[in-house]
């Protein structure tokens, strides 16, 4: 049998939940399958003089809860299909946390780090500009995902302004001076550490001697070392592309943070005072007690899963696990808290942005912290509380409850 795809991944965790809540034969298709999916080209004058056409794409999954809403993601491995993937586990990630959006991702098949910033400027300009006419404040909402910040959200902004008029609320993730919120950027790695926090209560375990991996250390892998690391817990790995770094009594985080604020590798960090180097594979298979993939997808597979020798792995990376891994995991008794519930801080305080951006005023971080740790606490809880009655998988229960939301509204919108 030819490996899944990432969208046929996200569909088997998607059958199995439908299945769950018996989800109406004829509605299986309806919120299955994208909504609309755009394929453009996107040409672009390199620095060099050369023209080169990349392809971008933005996928609208489903738009019953409210406008689209999801990342844009520049990467050389970003095709429709994984587009698609995300884009699903956008409208269940957003009817969990109960946000009024739908579910929506984009990206352009490129490598940006091999690009200057006028380069990478100049195709974001192009790419927002094609896919500009389904975008809109209460339409489709773009925001950062892997290899995209808050500078190309600017552009996005700017790009889309040019033409529609000054819409800051076009896109999330924005400089706090054109309208970002104080704390988005931090939004998704906050968020994954009071998930943590929330689950290692639930189930008694003591973080103050946990030893924590975490694989990424790009926006959310940074912030949830460096969350973890200001809590007084312990990272005893971390990576970046290049490789990584491990200390069984923990790293030295603020000054790896440093090291990479220089944009450094990690695999280039002096080994001193027991730092040992790792690679990507073998930080996922380290004696450690709570895992962290925070980078690409599909990094937990059959070929590892057996080797993850932490007892509960929280998924800050989209859709890092194949559902074979999650079934090796699931049968070792080992805890994996989904993506949709453990990265959703970042959409969470998307939504937080959105709506102030609209309403013309802005909260202080603090209330941005509090808020979002409300709402992550309360699904973490939501899902649990589903998890054990129905005794399934906190995967299997994030997805059903998000699936019975957009059931619901696809009805009662008529839809179907
Ligand atoms: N890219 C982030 C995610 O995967 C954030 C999306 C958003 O804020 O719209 O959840």
């Amino acid at each position: 049998m030819p490996p899944l795809s990432s969208y046929e991944m996200v569909n088997a965790y998607f059958d199995e939940a439908a299945q769950l809540v018996r989800l109406k034969d004829e509605l299986y298709e309806v919120l299955k399958t994208p909504y609309r999916e755009i394929d453009v080209q996107v040409p672009v004058r390199m620095d060099n003089g050369e023209l080169r056409t990349f392809r971008g794409y933005r996928v609208q999954h489903n738009g019953a809860r409210g406008p689209y809403k999801g990342g844009m993601r520049y990467h050389a491995t970003a095709d429709l299909e994984e587009v698609r993937a995300l884009a699903s586990l956008m409208t269940w990630k957003t009817a969990l946390l109960d946000l009024p959006f739908g579910g929506a991702k984009g990206g352009i098949t490129c490598d940006p780090t091999g690009m200057s910033p006028r380069e990478v400027e100049a195709m974001t300009r192009r790419f927002t500009l094609a896919i500009s006419h389904v975008l809109g404040v209460n339409r489709d909402i773009p925001a950062p995902d892997v290899n995209t910040n808050a500078q190309v959200m600017a552009w996005m902004m700017d790009a889309y302004s040019s033409r529609y008029g000054y819409s800051p609320a076009i896109v999330t993730g924005k400089p706090v001076d054109l309208g970002g919120a104080p704390g988005r950027e931090a939004a998704t790695g906050r968020g994954v550490v009071y998930v943590l926090v929330a689950a290692a209560k639930l189930w008694g375990i003591d973080l103050s001697t946990a030893r924590v991996a975490i694989q990424g250390f790009g926006n959310v892998g940074s912030w949830v070392a460096r969350e973890l690391h200001n809590g007084g817990i312990a990272v005893v790995a971390l990576s970046d592309v290049s490789g990584g770094v491990s200390h069984p009594k923990g790293l030295n985080v603020p000054a790896l943070l440093d090291w990479a604020s220089g944009r450094r590798p990690l695999c280039e960090v002096k080994q001193t005072g027991g730092v040992d180097r790792i690679s990507n594979e073998e930080l996922l298979s380290l004696e450690c007690d709570v895992l962290i993939p925070a980078a690409l997808g599909e990094v937990i597979n059959e070929a590892n899963a057996e080797r993850v020798r932490a007892s509960v792995v929280v998924e800050a990376a989209n859709n890092p696990t194949t559902p074979e891994a999650d079934k090796i995991m699931g049968d070792r008794g080992i805890k994996v808290v989904p993506d949709v519930l453990a990265n959703a801080g970042g959409v969470t305080g998307s939504y937080f942005e959105w709506a102030q951006n609209i309403q013309q005023f802005r909260w202080k971080e603090e209330r941005f912290n509090q808020e979002l740790e409300d709402a992550m606490v309360r699904a973490f809880a939501a899902t649990a509380d589903f998890a054990d009655r129905h005794g399934v998988s906190l995967r299997r229960a994030a997805f059903a409850i998000g699936i019975e939301r957009v059931a619901r509204a696809s009805r009662l919108r008529g839809y179907v």
